[in-house]
């Protein structure tokens, strides 16, 4: 199907950055949705590549203008969210889109559109493990990683609300289950 829409979502450091990537370099005609946000430029990421990076008030004006197809306040004061434009964007070049948003995110995009969209749920082998991944990442501060490892226990729970649920425990497993799942379904 042309046009198809990928959601991928995760808790924060189950893997989910590092798949999508991996899917990207795939020949699935995928493009990645870059979404809108508020908070700062992180490494060396690019504004347009990675994110859209706006202000609160930016970011409000074009949620009352309903400029998104979903937003989130993921962490406390930074707002996340889906340009409706992005998509257009993609699916006008006949390429399928590729989302990586929090969990309540993909929930809201499979539900807009719902047979066109596949969403998958990547999950982190334990609690453990993935507080370990976050802190090997070394991106964010143990109060960050603190703030992010509460939040993916509760994103864990809804993990049964997404068409699929792949564990990354060994990620090149992971990554060929993701891949297969994602052919079969642009293929129909
Ligand atoms: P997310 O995008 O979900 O926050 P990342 O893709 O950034 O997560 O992955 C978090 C960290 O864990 C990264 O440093 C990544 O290299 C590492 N990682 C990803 N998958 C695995 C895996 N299966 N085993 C060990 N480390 C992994
Ligand atoms: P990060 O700050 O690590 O880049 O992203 C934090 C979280 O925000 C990740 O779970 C990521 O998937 C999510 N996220 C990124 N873009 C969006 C978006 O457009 N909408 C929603 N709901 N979540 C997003």
């Amino acid at each position: 199907m042309k046009g198809s829409l990928i959601i991928i979502s995760a808790p924060s450091g189950a893997g989910k950055s590092t798949i999508a990537g991996f899917l990207l370099g795939e020949d699935l005609g995928l493009e990645f949705s870059v979404s809108a946000t508020t908070r700062d430029p992180r490494g060396s990421e690019v504004n347009g590549r990675e994110y859209y990076f706006m202000t609160a008030e930016e970011f409000k004006k074009r949620v009352s203008d309903n400029e998104f197809a979903e937003w989130e306040e993921v962490y406390k004061d930074q707002f996340y969210g889906t340009l409706g434009s992005e998509i257009e964007r993609i699916r006008d070049k006949g390429k399928n889109v590729l989302f990586d948003v929090d969990v309540k995110g993909g929930m809201s995009l499979k539900r807009l559109f719902n047979g066109q969209a596949l969403s998958i749920f990547i999950m982190p082998p334990s609690v453990e493990e993935l507080e370990n991944r976050l802190t090997r990442r070394g991106t964010d501060s143990p109060a960050r990683i603190k703030m992010r490892v509460e939040k993916a226990i509760e994103e864990m729970k809804l993990a049964s609300a997404f068409d699929r649920v792949v564990i990354n425990d060994d990620l090149e497993n992971a990554k060929r289950e993701v891949y297969n799942l994602v052919l079969d379904f642009i293929g129909d």
